[in-house]
């Protein structure tokens, strides 16, 4: 890997503590496998809490220069870091297909996405405006100020290794917080790449760390009990989030949770086939399904299902499964065996109710999988109710509209769903009725920094991007002066 790179100092297998590159105290380590090959691609740091802690500490002190500065300050070594991101997208974008194996372009467009977050809430940073409200009496005076909530710590998983971690510390730190993330340990390469440019950008030493460990349940006990930790910032299943509020209500810590999707992409009779076709291959395919926003039920109008169920296993046998790192591959592997399960396991399941294969449906070697299309679906099988995280596109059949959004809401998650229609009284029923915090409306893709991305009911709490994402790192202070 270190020979594809035009800077091979991007990639650090020692972690970053309190501005320091570190070994673990013990001098343990934890393989990183590339899962298109299935070799070692690093052996990095598998720290404990000991360390956590101290990146904690540092993160703390480093904070108090740091709120300090002006925010034109704080954005300006955001900015550079932004710059830096951007430089070197391509060895970026190459240590991150080689540790989670999505194809190289989407490696690099996340690199961009990631980054965006960082120019996004450096510019952010300059608008946290406080409030003057009139007295309740003669002489008061009123005011409200935002300030920084204090240390955050992050939780992220391997399926955006860059992004999960910007839309995280670039609001924290834009807001004037420290920062202490523990990147998932399939992708740990990622984010310490991040680290080395943070370091070159100006980030001060101790204000942001990236604490590898392999000790999951560890370290996350270290963030919700370490007293100086104030916001506990996590990505990814529903259950781990579920423990983690458990954790974090000991020490009443503010949590933003961007937790599972079960996402249903609609496509009534009256939409543009070819538009819904391409918006489900971006919205299912993209990253091989293992995105939490991935369309996971599709479910398409009696008259138009077979014209829709054809169109789109023409457009899934298109797709090149391979080494991300090849050129011309659109589909990389599934990120470990039990993906590659799962994925078995929900089409094993929907054959037994019935379902019937388009295309696809079988494991290749290795970890890829070929990409899938079954049509036949009906709500009791395992893809109405459980996220499959992978290549398989179900295609459930509707009658009316009233019963498309009552199955598409029929689920305890909420997060991202989509449709596809043109009559505009259609479109304005069907947005609202939703119970979901996004939702795409004759589109596939939804990200962006621009935007509040989050989910409602069991799929998280608060939003990231946009000029809300800033808000749950900051606490609002009310003055009442007498005069
Ligand atoms: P995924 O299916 O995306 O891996 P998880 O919720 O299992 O979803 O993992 C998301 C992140 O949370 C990963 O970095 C994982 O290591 C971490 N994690 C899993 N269990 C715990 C836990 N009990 N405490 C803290 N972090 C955890």
């Amino acid at each position: 890997l270190k020979m594809l790179l035009k800077d091979p100092s991007l990639l650090e297998t020692r972690a970053y503590v309190a501005g320091a590159w570190t070994d673990a105290d013990d001098g343990a380590t934890f393989d990183v496998i590339n899962p298109a090959r299935g070799d070692v691609i690093a052996r990095v740091a598998d720290l404990g809490r000991a360390e956590v802690a101290r990146a904690i500490s540092a993160a703390a002190e480093a904070m108090k220069a740091w709120t300090a500065r002006t925010a034109k300050d704080r954005a300006q070594v955001m900015r550079k870091w932004f710059d830096l991101m951007m430089e070197n997208q391509d060895d970026l974008g190459k240590i991150l297909t080689a540790e989670m194996g999505k194809p190289l372009a989407e490696a690099k467009g996340e690199i961009a996405y990631g980054a965006s977050f960082i120019e996004w809430f450096g510019e952010e940073a300059k608008r946290i405006y406080g409030e003057t409200i009139p007295g309740h009496m003669p002489d008061k005076r009123l005011t409200v100020i935002r300030q920084p909530i204090g240390v955050v710590a992050s939780i992220t998983p391997w399926n955006f290794p860059n992004a999960m971690i910007t839309r995280k510390c670039a609001p924290a730190l834009a807001a004037g917080c420290g920062f202490v993330g523990r990147p998932a340990s399939e992708t740990p390469l990622s984010a310490l790449a991040m680290a080395v440019l943070a370091e070159r950008a100006g980030i001060p030493k101790g204000l942001f760390s990236i604490v590898p460990s392999t000790k999951a349940s560890d370290i996350g006990k270290e963030f919700c009990e370490n007293p100086l930790i104030r916001k506990l910032t996590f990505t990814g299943s529903t259950n781990t989030g579920r423990i983690l509020l458990r954790q974090a209500a000991d020490q009443v810590l503010k949590c933003s949770m961007e937790l599972g999707g079960n996402a249903p992409f609609i496509v009534f009779d009256d939409a543009d086939l070819d538009a819904a076709v391409e918006g489900a291959m971006a919205s299912k395919f993209r990253n091989n399904g293992q995105t939490c926003v991935c369309a996971n039920r599709i479910y398409v109008q009696a008259g138009v299902y077979d014209a829709f169920a054809d169109k789109l296993a023409a457009a899934v046998e298109k797709l090149r499964v391979g080494d991300g790192l090849a050129e011309g591959v659109t589909t990389g592997p599934l990120i470990n065996e039990k993906a590659v399960e799962k994925v078995q396991d929900h089409i094993q399941d929907a054959l037994s109710g019935g379902a019937r294969i388009l295309t696809g449906g079988k494991p290749m070697e290795g970890l890829f999988f070929e990409p899938t299309v079954v049509t036949g679906i009906t709500q009791s099988m395992k893809v109405a109710t459980e996220e499959t995280f992978g290549p398989l596109a179900p295609l459930f059949r509707f009658e009316t509209e009233d019963e498309a959004v009552a199955h598409a809401n029929d689920t305890i998650f909420g997060l991202a769903a989509y449709f596809y229609a043109r009559d505009i009284g259609r479109v304005t029923r069907v947005q609202e009725a939703l119970e979901y915090g996004i939702v795409g409306v004759n589109t596939g893709i939804i990200s962006t920094e621009v935007a509040p991305f989050g989910g409602v009911k069991q799929s998280g709490l608060g939003r990231e991007g946009s000029r809300h994402g800033i808000e749950d790192y900051l606490e609002m202070k009310y003055i009442c002066l007498s005069v």
